[in-house]
């Protein structure tokens, strides 16, 4: 059975939209932190096969004891224990109740970056994860942040996203984070997608996609797109990330130009580095 509960009604009639969404085996509670940046909310995962006696939750999201109470009643319906909780990536609206929901519930918590992880002796990419009673694939997938990962859910042909990839919009590169790792992340999903023959994707903001060929070619598109984009306003004469973000992002709502410029910055990394290696090719 490849059933996917798609997000409940239009996500700007409140937060609540994506909270229960999921497939057979992945359950969204959605944390009530709705912003700009992490839209509806963030999007806590628990991953269970039915009638398994352990689970594994997903991001805890914000340290919101009201929400780490929810996470743990719906994970641990019909007598469940969480036996792990994994991190897609350090930032706070995925990470920063972990500590908490550990204590909680006494699972231990995996992420890439040793410094997030506790009671445990962390895994890397290519461990699979069955924690959930189902397997759960550790894909490095970094970009937003050095340390984001993605997760293949495999019976339910999922994928887990974080941040690497949302519900709606695009993603941003934080300040710990890398374009070109990001195009290389990208590139490995959309390869990925065709190999496990991908039907979902289950991002950690916003609603869930049931195209994953189509939004991580949109994405990749997006990226190249924005690219050339900033390679023309340059041309045009912006000098400064605010300069080029004014004239890249004209159409985009002024709340995330601070978001788009760490963006820029990013891509004039980026630029500068394809530059660098144009001119070491050249001598
Ligand atoms: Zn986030």
């Amino acid at each position: 059975m490849n059933e996917v509960r798609p997000a409940d009604g239009d996500a700007a009639t409140g937060y609540r939209a994506a909270d229960g969404m999921g497939t057979a085996r992945a359950w969204c509670v959605l944390a009530p932190n709705p912003s700009p940046m992490t839209l509806d909310g963030t999007n806590t995962w628990v991953i269970a096969e039915p009638g398994s006696s352990s689970v594994l939750v997903v991001d805890p999201g914000p340290d919101d004891e009201a929400h780490l109470r929810r996470v743990l009643s719906v994970a641990s319906a019909g007598d469940r224990r969480v036996a792990q909780i994994v991190l897609t990536h350090r930032h706070p609206d995925h990470a920063a109740g972990a500590a908490r929901f550990a204590e909680l519930t006494g699972a231990p918590v995996g992420a890439l970056d040793p410094a997030h992880r506790l009671g445990s002796e962390g895994f890397g990419a290519g461990t699979v994860l069955t924690e959930g009673g189902c397997e759960l694939r550790v894909v490095a997938t970094p970009g937003h942040t050095t340390d984001s990962l993605s997760l293949v859910l495999v019976a339910d042909g999922g994928l887990l996203t974080g941040d690497t990839v949302l519900g709606r919009g695009t993603t941003v590169i934080a300040e710990d984070g890398s374009l070109g790792d990001y195009l290389r992340s990208l590139d490995r999903l959309r390869a990925l997608a065709d190999e496990a023959g991908l039907r979902v994707v289950l991002p950690g903001h916003g609603p869930l996609l049931t195209d994953p060929v189509g939004v991580l070619d949109y994405y990749i598109a997006h990226r190249r797109e924005r690219l050339d984009q900033v390679r023309a306003a340059m041309a045009a004469g912006a000098r400064t990330p605010a300069e080029i973000v004014a004239i890249v992002y004209a159409d985009v709502d002024r709340v995330l130009w601070p978001a788009a410029e760490q963006s820029v910055r990013a891509q004039l990394d980026y630029l500068s580095g394809a530059l660098s290696r144009v001119v070491v090719l050249r001598r």
